[in-house]
């Protein structure tokens, strides 16, 4: 019997455990830190061997294959000892993907991973696929595989996902976009992040497809000194394109294979250029499926979006607030702002993870009338801004921001919590933020 050794038992961990025992592997759980009561009951259930708050190496050292959570850095001791050992560290991606024959749509980039990963879902369904949605979106992977395997799969995938694969090969990948993030995890090098990236192409062959934002110059000068297998569909907003997708007269035009699919952008119901490009994307995904024409465009009418990302909260005095909570760097709050149609005030700040604000100086002057700064140290916000903006205001609450921008508002206004940071200096995490915010709006 081969061992299989899951680290971390979180979403991912569980799910694949779950897999492994039922593909008849001899399967144990090590987890450093605490397991959750319900994942702890789930692991019983299965009569699947577990510890928590250690690593007992010598229960892990003698696996044949080990599949790390991709919370855990590669640098961490054991998983050192396990490659100097050459055990192959996984990803559950690669793991599960080993025990279906779906056809796997898989999507990464920095920015609009879940909201494309949403979408494609959405428009495939309703184009009547049997297709499931996992990655870094609700049940595993893994588990689906294990008990509800579907002939097709959309994928989120982080960069940590794609650094643990070895055979893994979606027929369609989607790269959104690379701006820099997570370096901690990349030596601090953009090139390493941007390789990472560009993992989710590596085993795919010439039948496979690659889509991507042909307006991101990474992704581009990327591809020019690494040519891939599969064919290129790109999606650009301000080129034409003879395959793939562009915008012209303000119309998703896309063509495949002499086959052509046109809609107003002014009929998405999400806004914004970014989500133009996540349209674009999906939409790209769903005639390679041939699914009809009329029901991507009816999808992209009534996808209204996903929670936290440009959520629309509430219109207060004809001042609009929006929940933008998960724009936890300046790439997306680039977007965020670049769809304002009126005067903003801007609620930012939290934990800079080493921003670079001057892109958004041209958008700022533009659009924002105040900035309300909202983190522990506000310092980096106050230089970067304090010669452009005259009314910047540091609140260390998310009631005293909302109402701080309240008083601020004018007629037409838009109200943006867009923070350009990670939020865990004032809360749990960025739904924990963007809750608060609309809890705050409400009361007003
Ligand atoms: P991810 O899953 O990659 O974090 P989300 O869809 O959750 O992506 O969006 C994260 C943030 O980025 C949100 O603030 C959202 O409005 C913004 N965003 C969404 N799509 C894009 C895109 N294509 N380019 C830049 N920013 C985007």
């Amino acid at each position: 019997m081969k061992r299989l050794v899951v680290l971390g038992a979180g979403e991912s961990g569980v799910g694949t455990a779950i897999l492994g025992k039922k593909e008849g592997y001899e399967v144990f759980v090590s987890d450093k830190g605490t397991i959750t009561d319900h994942y702890k009951e789930v692991l019983r259930n299965f009569e699947i061997e577990w510890e928590e708050q250690q690593h007992t190496e010598d229960k892990i050292l003698n696996a044949d294959m080990v599949m790390k959570s991709p919370g855990i850095p590669d640098k961490v001791d054991l998983v050192q000892k396990l490659n100097g050992k050459e055990i192959p560290v996984i990803s559950e991606i690669e793991f599960a993907s080993k025990y279906t024959s779906a056809k796997i749509i898989g999507i990464t980039g920095s920015n609009g991973k879940t909201t494309t990963t949403m979408l494609t879902h959405h428009v495939l369904k309703n184009g009547d696929l049997e297709i499931s949605m996992a990655g870094n979106i609700g049940d595993s992977f893994a588990i689906q595989v294990a008990e509800n395997d579907t002939p097709y799969y959309v994928l989120e995938l982080s960069s940590f996902q794609l650094d643990g694969i070895i055979d893994f090969a979606p027929h369609i990948a989607v790269l959104t976009n690379i701006t820099p993030d997570h370096l901690d995890r990349y030596e601090y090098k953009f090139e390493n992040y941007i390789a990472s990236k560009f993992r989710i192409t590596m085993n795919q062959t010439e039948g496979d497809y690659f889509i991507y934002d042909a307006d991101d110059e990474v992704i581009v000068h990327y591809l020019e000194k690494h040519p891939i297998r599969s064919k290129l569909l790109p999606f650009s907003l301000n080129k034409k394109v003879e395959e793939g997708a562009y915008i012209e007269n303000e119309n998703i035009n896309i063509t495949i294979d002499n086959n052509k699919f046109t809609m107003p952008t002014s009929n998405l119901a999400l806004k914004g250029n970014h989500n133009v490009k996540n349209a674009m994307a999906a939409a790209t995904v769903a005639q390679l499926l041939k699914i009809r024409k009329t029901t991507i465009r009816e999808s992209m009418e009534n996808f209204h979006g996903v929670e936290h990302r440009l959520e629309d909260v509430l219109k207060i005095n004809n001042v609009q607030y929006i929940n933008d909570s998960k724009a936890t760097n300046v790439n997306a709050t680039f977007y965020a702002l670049d769809a304002m149609k009126s005067a903003t005030v801007w609620i930012v700040g939290g934990v800079d993870k080493g921003n670079d604000y001057t892109e958004l100086y041209p958008l700022v002057n533009e659009k924002v009338k105040a900035i309300i700064c909202l983190g522990v140290d506000n310092s980096k916000i106050i230089n970067a801004f304090g010669n452009c903006i005259d009314n910047i205001v540091e609140t260390q609450s998310m009631k005293e921001a909302v109402k701080i921008a309240y008083k601020i508002a004018e007629r037409n206004d838009n109200v943006l919590l867009s923070p350009a940071c990670a939020s865990f200096d004032l809360f749990k995490n960025y739904e924990e933020r963007g809750r608060e915010f609309k809890e705050a709006v409400r009361e007003l």
